[in-house]
C-alpha cells in the first residue's frame, strides 16, 4: 500500500522521461487518474503486479480516457503467460485457439487479457500471395506489442499504479493533436491486414479526429486487397462501424474515400437505389441517435432497413404480375433473403424479426374494423411503427399514416371509433392518396428534404 503510493507521488514529474524507446507520460502531463480505469480492470493489474508481472491497461481504452471519451471496455496487456493469468485470478478462463486470451470475470464486467505478442519479422512471416499476414501469434515484449498494434493512439500502455503512460510510438502527440496515424510504413501495415483501412475510417469516424494524410493516402489504391479478407471478418467489421454510433459519419468518410463500392456487398445495398439510401441513411441516423442516448438497437431492425427497398422492389414486380399482394410479400422476403444470405452472411437468427417487421408494414394500411387492434397487440409492434415512421420520413409513404399510427396507440376509445375507416379503405385508397404528390420530381424531393429535416430537429 504505502509502497503504491510513494510510487504514485515520486511519478508526478511534470515532464515525460525517456526509458530506453519509450516515452513515459507522468500524470501531471497526462491527467487521467487510476479512478477512470474500471474496477475489473484494475483488479487485473493489481493482481499481475502483485504477481510480479508488468500489466497495463491497453488500446482503445487509453486512447478514449485522453480523448475525454468513454472507453467501451477495458483490455489488458500483461508479460504473463495465459497460463501464468489463468493461475492469479480464480474466475477466469482461456479462450480462442489462435490467438490465446484471457477472459477475467468480476461481476458483470469481463476484461480481456493478452500477453505481449510480437510482430512476426518479414523473412518468417506467414503471408498469403498478397502480403496478408496469416499468423502473429507469437509472444513478446512490450515494445514488440506496442509495435503491431495499428495505430499510434492504440498503442499506449496505462500504469494504473503509478498512473503513467508507456508510448513508444508518439501515440500521446498524435493523440493530444488529434491525429490517428498508423505505425509504420501504411502500405506494409494495410498489406498485412487491409481491415486496417476500415479501422481507420470507422475509429476516425467515431472519435472525431483526422486521419494523418500518409495514413489515408495508399487507402484508394489498395481497397482492391479487401477483397482477400474472409466474409466473416468483413461482416464483423463492416456491423461495428453500423452500430459504432456513428455510422452517418462513417458512410461519409467511405465514400469519400471511395472504399464504399465494389467491395462490401452490406454497402453496396445501401447505395443501390436512390430512394432506399435516403432510407438507410435515416436508419443509420435513427441508429446513431439511439445509442447516443444509451438506448438498445437490434441489428436486425437495422438489417431490415437495409433490405426493405429491395423486399419492396421485388413485391413490385410481383404484384404487377398478378401475384396477390400478400403472398407476393412472402416470396419477395424469401427471395430478398435468400440472395443476400450468399453475399451477406446475415446470421439466420435475425430471419424472424426482420419478417414480422417487413410483413407488419402491410398491416399498417388496414385502419378500419378490428384490424388496427390486433395489430397493436402484436409483439414487434413498437418495431414495426418506428419502421414506418422511417418509410413516412423518407417520404416512401405519406406521412399522414405515420401520424394516424401515432395518434392510435395512445388514444381513448371514443377517440379511435372516430378515427377507424370505413370498411374497405386499405391500401389502395393509401395509395389513391398519395400519387398526386409522386408527380413533379421537384415536390418530391422538396417533400423528401422537409421530411429529413423534421428528422434532424
Ligand atoms: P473500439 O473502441 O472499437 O473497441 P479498439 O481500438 O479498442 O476500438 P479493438 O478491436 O477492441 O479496437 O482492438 C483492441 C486493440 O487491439 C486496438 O486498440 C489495437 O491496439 C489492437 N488491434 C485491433 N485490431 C488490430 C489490427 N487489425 N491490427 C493491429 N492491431 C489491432
Ligand atoms: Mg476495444
Amino acid at each position: 500500500m504505502i509502497k503504491k503510493f510513494l510510487k504514485r507521488v515520486f511519478s508526478r514529474s511534470a515532464k515525460a522521461k525517456k526509458v530506453g524507446n519509450a516515452q513515459i507520460i507522468p500524470f501531471s502531463l497526462h491527467g487521467v487518474p487510476r479512478e477512470q480505469i474500471s474496477y475489473g480492470a484494475k483488479r487485473v493489474t493489481d493482481g499481475l503486479q502483485a504477481a510480479g508481472f508488468k500489466a497495463y491497461v491497453v488500446g482503445g481504452a487509453v486512447r478514449d480516457l485522453l480523448l475525454n471519451k468513454k472507453p467501451k471496455d477495458f483490455d489488458v496487456a500483461t508479460d504473463a503467460t495465459p497460463e501464468e493469468v489463468k493461475r492469479v485470478f480464480r474466475r477466469s478462463r482461456i479462450i480462442g485457439r489462435r490467438f490465446r486470451l484471457v477472459h477475467v470475470m468480476f461481476g458483470e464486467e469481463l476484461v480481456e487479457v493478452s500477453t505481449f505478442r510480437r510482430m512476426i519479422e518479414t523473412e518468417d512471416a506467414q503471408t498469403d500471395d498478397h502480403g496478408r499476414l496469416l499468423r502473429d501469434n507469437e509472444f513478446g515484449d512490450q515494445e514488440q506489442d506496442a509495435a503491431r498494434r495499428d495505430f499510434t493512439a492504440n498503442a499506449l500502455f496505462y500504469d494504473p499504479t503509478t498512473q503513467e503512460i508507456f508510448d513508444y510510438h508518439s501515440g500521446y502527440k498524435d493523440t493530444r493533436d488529434q491525429i490517428l496515424r498508423i505505425i509504420g510504413d501504411p502500405l506494409v501495415r494495410y498489406r498485412e491486414d487491409p481491415v486496417r483501412m476500415l479501422r481507420a475510417v470507422r475509429l476516425s469516424a467515431k472519435l472525431g479526429i483526422k486521419l494523418d494524410a500518409a495514413t489515408a493516402a495508399p487507402i484508394a489504391q489498395m481497397k482492391s486487397l479487401l477483397d482477400n479478407v474472409p466474409e466473416a471478418r468483413m461482416l464483423d467489421e463492416v456491423l461495428k462501424m453500423l452500430l459504432s454510433g456513428h455510422s452517418v459519419e462513417c458512410i461519409k468518410q467511405l465514400h469519400k474515400m471511395e472504399l464504399h463500392h465494389g467491395l462490401l456487398p452490406l454497402l453496396d445495398v445501401i447505395f443501390e437505389q436512390p430512394m432506399g439510401e435516403k432510407f438507410v441513411m435515416l436508419a443509420l441516423k435513427n441508429t446513431d441517435e439511439r445509442l447516443a442516448q444509451e438506448k438498445p438497437v437490434s441489428p436486425a431492425f437495422m438489417f431490415a432497413a437495409l433490405l426493405w427497398h429491395e423486399v419492396l422492389a421485388t413485391w413490385n414486380t410481383l404484384v404487377k404480375q398478378g401475384e396477390r399482394p400478400v403472398g407476393a410479400m412472402h416470396t419477395a422476403m424469401d427471395a430478398v433473403l435468400a440472395r443476400q444470405k450468399k453475399k451477406l452472411a446475415i446470421p439466420h437468427r435475425h430471419d424472424a424479426v426482420m419478417k414480422e417487421i417487413w410483413l407488419l408494414q402491410q398491416r399498417f394500411d388496414q385502419r378500419s374494423g378490428q384490424r388496427p387492434y390486433r395489430l397493436l397487440e402484436q409483439p414487434r409492434f413498437r418495431a414495426g411503427f418506428d419502421f414506418l415512421l422511417l418509410r413516412c420520413a423518407s417520404n416512401e409513404v405519406d406521412n399522414e399514416l405515420g401520424l394516424w399510427w401515432d395518434e392510435f396507440q395512445d388514444a381513448n376509445e371514443t377517440r379511435r371509433q372516430e378515427m377507424l375507416q370505413p370498411e374497405g379503405m386499405g391500401a389502395a385508397a393509401t395509395k389513391r392518396r398519395r400519387k398526386p404528390r409522386k408527380k413533379p420530381m421537384a415536390g418530391v424531393q422538396a417533400v423528401a428534404q422537409a421530411a429529413v429535416e423534421r428528422v434532424d430537429e
